[in-house]
């Protein structure tokens, strides 16, 4: 473009609302925006624009009330300054908001206001003229006497400040180098004045006006320069930075509501500094604060650290450095409330008394972290939140799950734009005292990232020796965690790095078994989803055989979380037909007068209790308490999910049912095999990981070499299995990645049974690893396989014999229900997985005999 030639800005503009200041054209301002409607404008529109256009958008100065700033548009200034947005620099903390670097190029009036959800978009006119300054000289447009008096001003001003400084120097130039006409735009922003005057010379539209109403500010400017100059004398140092253009406050008379406004924020740092010097910090932290209000002070608030300073020392004072709450340990005391609030997992409960026990002799926490491990639902939280209770102390959940990132723990060091404390401080902040329980959740789950590995951030944080001086990076001070009370929980030890569960006391918490799922269900799980939806047992009964109806037929989990959630669905049906019988209640007149008595009574004769969402008797009020019943259940929670399927599957030769284990407890796998014409190849499918793979070819060579002795034949009555055949072997629920030794005896079970074309008991379920010689090795997690056996409703379970002694660990009815199977071979596990056993054939050994 050839330079003079008019720049036309886009005639559609969104608008940027600004409280703090006035932009005018020609000066750059930094602004804050926070408000939901100019943080939609910077999402949608500067953030995702790609062209030079999308940065061009319109600022209006909102002259109404800053606090009274609601959803609808306020009244908007009908003149704004067009700007092209330089920079944005978004922050999360302490809630997030952008900072938005602008330039103004030149006035705009409103013509039409065209859209104002989410931000305003406007039609608008261009006022002033936009040029292409190359060697931009004087304006054409000669306003002779008025122009020249102004740069006479404008000049004595700049030259009272210290030339030496590049700013100023520059400034010096740009005065000679600029088109007049843009000066008073210029100075005005640049000098001290108050939003008010800085409103009033964007109103200025003509160019005679402006120099007209800047005239007497540049004079009390040069005055109060003066004036400053005078008694400070020789002390220069303030002035040289331009923004030190700003004279003595006190000789600003006009500017009144400004000064206001600096007073209040300087009065805030001052609380500010009042409130360190109180707080009860450590006297690192104290020397550290000092120095940043020291700092504080001497930056301009438009300035991004400066709310960045100022967000740290707010934290610093906020931290309980020496703030706690009063231990109240009474062994007794905390037994009860442990009672109270948990039914079962006597041994959970013995560990933490013992624990708390321990505390309360030796008066100091130095010793292991507790971390409770067990699959969810088992009550883990629960008891860290008891705990906190026993001890009057405040509780703090910290989630980790999938965090991979080591300044979650440990904070951002505070150079970075939206830099934060970490999970700790933070907690400590929400919590306000320095001795709470901090349960960190699910440990085992933590990642590691390039971010670094937040376990070794951990193990910091739950060392004894050294977390009196927890240094988080944003504090970049110490602060002394010694007091808090950490516990852990996590689904398996498995993923739990080694050095971070060195540090930990693993308790166990197995899952429960149906009885303790019924009795936890009537003392605690019930009353609670009661008060939760606001009925009385009055209102609703729920029988033991229901319960257990909910347990066996809709739930399948080791802990009792579904259940809960169940129930919660029962009570939100039950609380809408109480809640409908009571708005029919609150008309009884209507319903006599309608049909009478009998009618009445007839009807309640016949109506179903259970039926609750049956509309038919939506006429009369439920009859209290409303029973739930297997009907009920149906209709609230539907079908049942989990009926007849382990007989209706085991109705084949070529399945067995294993029992396998996962970080959420215990679970019955079904194994299934067919065969076909092929060339002896192995199809494994249902996502392995390779020890389940070797175990499939393990379990298919110990039944080849045994073949004969079985009499396992091929499809066509060969001994060799794999001649002429394909075996396909699949673990269903292939969404779950499965490994492990422990399949190794149900392979060989339902690959028998498939060559024998017997079925296998439809009641037995087995575990327990294979060798080549078909030896029966011992595996792990028997107790939540057993479990789950029994809440899949089996009877009997083949077990290898090493692990009776893992036996002792399960509950009397458990055990009594089931009958158990202690295999060292494999002849043993088929014998007893087949009706009327497995024997190898005597005609075998006749044969053998002969040969
Ligand atoms: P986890 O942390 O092990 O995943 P939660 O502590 O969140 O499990 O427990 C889930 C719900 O089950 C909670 O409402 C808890 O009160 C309840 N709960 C679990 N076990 C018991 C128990 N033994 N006695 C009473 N309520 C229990």
């Amino acid at each position: 473009m050839a330079a003079g030639s008019a720049i036309q800005i886009p005639t559609r503009l969104p608008l940027l609302l600004t409280h703090e200041s006035v932009l005018l054209p020609g000066s750059t301002m930094r602004t804050s925006v926070d408000s939901p409607r100019n943080m939609q404008l910077v999402r949608s529109r500067l953030l995702k624009g790609t062209s030079l256009r999308s940065t061009i958008i319109g600022v209006i100065p909102n002259t109404s009330d800053p606090t009274s700033d609601c959803d609808d548009l306020p009244n908007l200034h009908r003149i704004g300054t067009a700007a092209l947005a330089v920079q944005v620099v978004g922050s999360n903390w302490p809630k997030p908001h952008y900072t938005l670097l602008v330039t103004g190029l030149c006035r705009f009036q409103i013509l039409q206001l065209l859209k104002e959800k989410p931000y305003p978009i406007a039609e608008v006119q261009q006022l002033d003229r936009l040029e292409q300054f190359t060697n931009g000289h004087k304006s054409e447009e000669e306003l002779g006497e008025l122009s020249e008096q102004f740069y006479k001003y404008a000049v004595q001003l700049v030259e009272m400040l210290d030339m030496s400084v590049p700013a100023v120097a520059k400034l010096r130039r740009l005065l000679d180098n600029l088109p007049r006409e843009a000066l008073p735009d210029i100075l005005t922003s640049i000098i001290r004045t108050t939003n008010q005057e800085k409103l009033q010379i964007l109103d200025a539209v003509r160019l005679e006006e402006r120099f007209k109403m800047t005239i007497p500010l540049l004079v009390r400017q040069i005055e109060g320069l003066k004036l400053l100059q005078k008694t400070r004398k020789s002390k220069q140092d303030d002035d040289k930075r331009v923004v030190a253009l700003r004279p003595n406050r006190r000789i600003n008379h006009g500017s009144i509501t400004e000064d206001e406004e600096e007073e209040e924020d300087h009065d805030d740092v001052v609380m500010l500094e009042k409130k360190i010097r109180t707080s009860s910090m450590s006297e690192q932290a104290l020397k550290v604060c000092l120095k940043e209000i020291k700092r504080l002070k001497k930056m301009p608030q438009s300035m991004p650290e400066y709310a960045l300073t100022r967000n740290y020392l707010e934290l610093m004072v906020e931290l309980p450095w020496n703030k706690s709450t009063k231990d109240r340990l009474e062994i007794r005391a905390a037994r009860i409330v442990l009672d109270n609030d948990h039914y079962a997992m006597e041994k959970l409960k013995k560990r933490v008394l013992e624990y708390l026990a321990v505390r309360q002799l030796k008066n100091n926490l130095k010793g292991p972290i507790l971390c409770f491990v067990g699959p969810p639902g088992v009550g883990k939280t629960s008891v860290g939140r008891s705990i906190a209770k026993t001890l009057g102390r405040e509780f703090h959940r910290i989630a980790l799950g999938g965090v991979c990132d080591q300044s979650d723990i440990r904070g951002h060091r505070r150079t970075y734009v939206g830099s934060m404390p970490g999970r700790i401080i933070n907690g400590l902040k929400t919590v306000g005292v320095n001795n709470p329980v901090f349960l960190l959740d699910e440990v085992d789950k933590l990642a590691k990232s390039l971010q670094g590995d937040p376990a070794a951030a951990l193990l910091e944080v739950l060392d004894p020796e050294q977390n009196h001086s927890f240094t988080d990076h944003y504090l970049n001070v110490a602060f002394d965690l010694s007091q808090v009370l950490f516990i852990a929980t996590a689904n398996t030890t498995a993923t739990i790095p080694p050095a971070l569960l060195d540090r930990m006391e693993v308790i166990q918490v197995p899952g429960y078994t149906q009885e303790e799922k019924i009795e936890i269900a009537h003392r605690h799980l019930i009353p609670k989803q009661l008060e939760l939806h606001g009925l009385t047992p009055q209102q609703i009964q729920i029988p033991q055989v229901t319960t257990l109806g909910i347990i066996t037929r809709y739930t399948r989990e080791a802990g009792v979380r579904a259940l809960d959630r169940k129930l919660g669905a029962i009570c939100r049906a039950v609380a809408v037909k109480v809640a409908e019988g009571q708005h029919k209640e609150a008309k009884p007149d209507r319903a006599e007068v309608g049909e009478g008595e009998d009618c009445k009574e007839h009807v309640t004769e016949d109506a179903k209790p259970e039926s609750i969402s049956d509309t038919a008797d939506l006429t009369l009020p439920p009859e209290m308490p409303i029973l739930i019943d297997f009907h009920a259940l149906k209709d609230i929670l539907g079908p049942p999910m989990y009926d007849m399927e382990v007989s209706e599957r085991l109705s084949q030769p070529g399945v067995a049912i294993g029992l396998a284990w996962t970080p959420l407890g215990g679970e019955i796998m079904f194994v299934e095999a067919s065969r076909m014409d092929g060339e002896g190849q192995l199809t494994l499918t249902g996502q392995l990981g390779d020890v389940m793979k070797e175990s499939a070819h393990l379990a298919i060579s110990w039944l080849r070499s045994n073949a004969k002795r079985y009499q396992l034949t091929n499809a066509s009555g060969s001994f060799d299995l794999l001649d002429n055949t394909d075996i396909h072997l699949h673990f269903p629920a292939g969404a779950v990645t499965k490994d492990g030794p422990s399949a190794g005896v149900t392979i060989v079970t339902c690959l028998a049974s498939l060559f024998s074309g017997r079925l296998v008991c439809s009641d037995v379920a087995m575990t327990g690893e294979i060798t080549l010689r078909g030896l029966v090795l011992p595996v792990g997690g028997i107790k939540d396989k057993v479990l789950a056996a029994h809440r899949a409703g089996l009877k009997r379970i083949i077990i290898p014999q090493r692990n009776e002694k893992d036996l002792e660990e399960i509950a009397a009815p458990v055990r009594r229900e089931l009958t158990f199977v202690l295999a060292a071979r494999l002849d043993q596990v088929l014998n007893a997985a087949f009706d009327g056993g497995f024997a190898a054939t005597a005609r075998q050994e006749h044969l053998n005999s002969k040969l």
